[in-house]
């Protein structure tokens, strides 16, 4: 397991950012810690790269604990935070050169990053003659310097124009065949282009935590309808397929299928067989974005 999170609560003075959040993510995973600003993100990733401590439960990154063995947390991640900070008078071979003397890093590996990032046609240049996205291409490749297991990213593609924004996401999909990325975004277009895996967090708590392949395919589907008349859940819980009934407001009815296929002619059928009229039959989106509206407005 390359990260774990038990129970960590994060309180500031009196804000409370973090409550009781756990998750997992397994190696060679692409994880988008998705959610509002404000929903706690930035302090998991502080927590996780050990800048700041926990107020309570633990994390292991890489299999060290983020209080006890600093360290080697340290050693095990490559950080680039949300205002990645670079020093812009220097030149971009000269700044990596410059961090991997104060990671001890072999020399070879300047050229290695260099290359995996694609900065090679810019790495002449002074870091303020680069782009926003060269810049943060200067941010990987310096997280990438130590070779670390697990890559924390703030962020990421924040303030990129279009462009860019496709060049860093597939860059960064490069770089998660091989290592752990555990990737922070308040957009959810990022999460879809980039990972594997969502973890979505509000207001300090995890609110879900699901494979973006199963919400693709969408093995769940939602019809709300409407009759003229009060029905028993338990009456539809004999509809094909069905796993749940909720009666959400007077005769209306979010009836949860685990089925992909169409099930809006079975509520029809079942309906006209006893004797109800439909006011209203939809399909509810379960896909990412609606999701993500439902548990985070
Ligand atoms: P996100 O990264 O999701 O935008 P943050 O982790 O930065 O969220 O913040 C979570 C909450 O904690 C917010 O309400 C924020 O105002 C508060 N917060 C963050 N850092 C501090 C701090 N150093 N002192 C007090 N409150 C903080």
């Amino acid at each position: 397991m390359s990260i774990e999170v038990n129970n960590i609560t994060k309180i500031y003075k009196n804000q409370k950012a973090l409550n009781d959040v756990s998750f997992k993510v397994k190696d060679a995973e692409i994880v988008g810690f998705l959610g509002p600003n404000g929903a706690g993100k930035s302090t998991m990733m502080k927590i996780l790269t050990t800048y700041i401590e926990a107020s309570e439960g633990s994390a292991n990154v890489n299999g060290f604990d983020v209080t006890v063995d600093k360290k080697s947390v340290q050693s095990s991640i490559g950080y680039l935070p949300e205002h990645n900070p670079l020093y812009t008078d220097l030149y971009v071979r000269e700044y990596l050169n410059f961090n991997a003397n104060v990671y001890g890093t072999p020399k070879s590996r300047i050229d290695e990053v260099i290359e995996l990032t694609g900065l090679t046609p810019e790495a002449h240049k002074k870091i303020n003659q680069l782009s926003k996205g060269y810049r943060q291409r200067v941010g990987l490749a310096n997280a990438l310097l130590h070779n670390p297991e697990v890559l924390i990213l703030d962020e990421p593609t924040t303030g990129l124009d279009p462009n860019q924004l496709v060049a860093i996401r597939n860059l960064i999909k490069t770089i998660g065949k091989e290592k752990t990325v555990f990737l922070s975004t308040h957009i959810m277009q990022e999460v879809e282009a980039m990972c594997d895996r969502v973890i979505i967090i509000n207001k300090g708590e995890v609110v879900a935590d699901k494979y973006l392949k199963d919400l693709r395919d969408g093995q769940e589907q939602i019809v709300i309808v409407e009759f003229d008349y009060r029905v028993e859940d338990t009456f539809l819980l004999k509809l094909p397929k069905v796993s749940s009934v909720k009666n959400t407001h007077d005769f209306i009815y979010e009836i949860t299928f685990s089925t992909k296929d169409d099930m809006r002619s079975h509520v029809f059928d079942f309906a006209h067989d006893n004797e109800l009229k439909i006011l209203q039959l939809n399909q509810k989106n379960t896909s990412l974005e609606s999701l993500f509206r439902e548990l985070t407005s």
